[in-house]
């Protein structure tokens, strides 16, 4: 696979082709705000290098993992939550929507469980 697809959409917002409210980044992740957000703070962790979803991570992708988590804890510490949520949506009938892997980091209010 090609680090990019030219018809990704986050692949337009890490090369920055497309705005979007960047709230940390690195030569591997970039964090930003989501455009629709479901929490008061509500981010997306993304890889810079195109994956489609956590269903296309190999064994060889343990450092961007550990780049992308580590990206979010970052995020949380900065904006001061004290619980938050983790969340990725694996394939359309789990509700993904953009086939760029990403991570849903929500915060700043309760949560319930489970997820629907
Ligand atoms: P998914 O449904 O794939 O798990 O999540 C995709 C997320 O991307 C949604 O929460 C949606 O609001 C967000 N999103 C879709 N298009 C854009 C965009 O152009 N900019 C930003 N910042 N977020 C987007
Ligand atoms: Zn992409």
């Amino acid at each position: 696979m090609a680090d990019r697809d030219p018809d990704c959409l986050f692949c337009k917002i890490v090369a920055g082709e497309i705005p979007s409210e960047i709230v940390f980044s690195n030569d591997h992740v970039v964090v930003f705000r989501d455009a629709n957000p479901k929490a008061p703070t509500h981010v997306l962790a993304v890889p810079r290098r195109h994956v489609a979803s956590a269903a296309d991570l190999t064994d060889a992708d343990g450092d961007l993992l550990a780049a992308l988590f580590g990206a979010m804890r970052r995020v949380a510490a900065d904006v001061g939550l004290r619980g938050y949520r983790i969340a990725t949506n694996v394939g359309a009938e789990a509700g993904q929507s953009v086939f760029h892997l990403h991570f849903h980091l929500l915060g700043g209010r309760p949560m319930s469980w489970p997820p629907g």
